[in-house]
């Protein structure tokens, strides 16, 4: 893909053919020109551009082209970037974090802690979040407890600091991705995303559904195997920040798997970031609305 600064050589390379043409046209000479570089880049500076259309910020400074055209010291035209290009970004990796539905609802604003527990968990989670050092987030155990809420405000936080991020829901994605192992450069396509991603929210890892009885399936020997692609890339890449949810605990996985398991204690309890929250039915979010009679 093409890069800002590359966009803005070519359209300067545009512009440069535009102003020679217009040249010819007025059957002027360069040389009548007082100084067709700084001409040029007024022609730039007058322009309006369309970046608003598709984020949908506007920016009165540099009416959504992006940035100026001057000149520099030895006389060559040269691209600033305007300082919308932050918000800019920032809006592009929101949308494809796969957050964007998600992030004002659930904030570290809209967590309310009433209980020992919630105060832990959310703690847990602001000092993650302003740790210098790229470690593991955990938090297994209790269905609605409100892992996905503190995992989102979480990410959330790391859009903000300009990382990108990406969420994925494990059931979703896997069935996804793997439904292309046989399609070697397709599959890898999928998955290297997800293996270099510089925030990765893995929601939900081995949520499965249940059989025909009722019962919670186990996870098969594919699901076994994509995750630990999954992990230990990212556990091998130290400059990489990866963030886990499950409703299975940390000794639940190392059942399914232990290298998984392992992997997942071992960065993310290196500075108490792995939390289990303990099986107790007060704690479900989604029941405490119920009048348990
Ligand atoms: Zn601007």
């Amino acid at each position: 893909m093409e890069s800002v600064a590359e966009q803005f050589l070519k359209k300067l390379e545009y512009m440069k053919n535009k102003y020679a043409k217009k040249m010819l046209l007025t059957k002027k000479s360069e040389a009548e020109y007082e100084n067709p570089d700084k001409e040029m880049c007024d022609i730039f500076n007058r322009r309006v551009g369309n970046l608003n259309v598709a984020d949908g910020y506007n920016c009165e400074k540099c009416k959504n082209r992006g940035g100026f055209m001057r000149l520099s010291e030895n006389g060559n035209p040269v691209f600033h970037a305007c300082t919308c290009m932050n918000a800019r970004d920032m809006i592009k990796n929101l949308k494809s974090s796969g957050l964007a539905d998600y992030i004002t609802k659930y904030s570290f604003e809209n967590y309310i802690a009433t209980e020992p527990w919630q105060e832990e968990l959310k703690k847990s989670a602001m000092d993650f979040v302003n740790d210098t050092e790229n470690n593991w987030f955990f938090v297994g155990g209790q269905s609605g407890a409100g892992k996905t809420h503190i995992c989102t405000a979480i990410t959330a936080e790391f859009l903000r600091q300009g990382k990108k991020a990406y969420y994925m829901l494990w059931r979703d994605e896997a069935t996804k991705i793997k439904s292309l192992a046989a399609e070697g450069e397709k599959y890898e396509k999928a998955i290297f995303k997800l293996k270099t991603i510089n925030v990765l929210y893995i929601d939900d890892l081995f949520k499965m559904g249940k059989d025909q009885s009722g019962k919670v399936q186990r996870p098969t020997t594919a699901d076994i195997n994509l995750a630990f692609e999954l992990i230990n890339y990212r556990y091998n890449k130290k400059n990489l920040i990866t963030v886990i949810s499950s409703e299975r605990n940390i000794s639940e996985i190392m059942e399914i798997d232990e290298a998984i398991g392992g992997r997942i204690f071992e960065l993310s309890s290196k500075k108490n970031y792995a939390v289990n929250i303990s099986n107790n039915l007060s704690k479900n979010y989604r029941r405490k609305a119920v009048r348990v009679i």
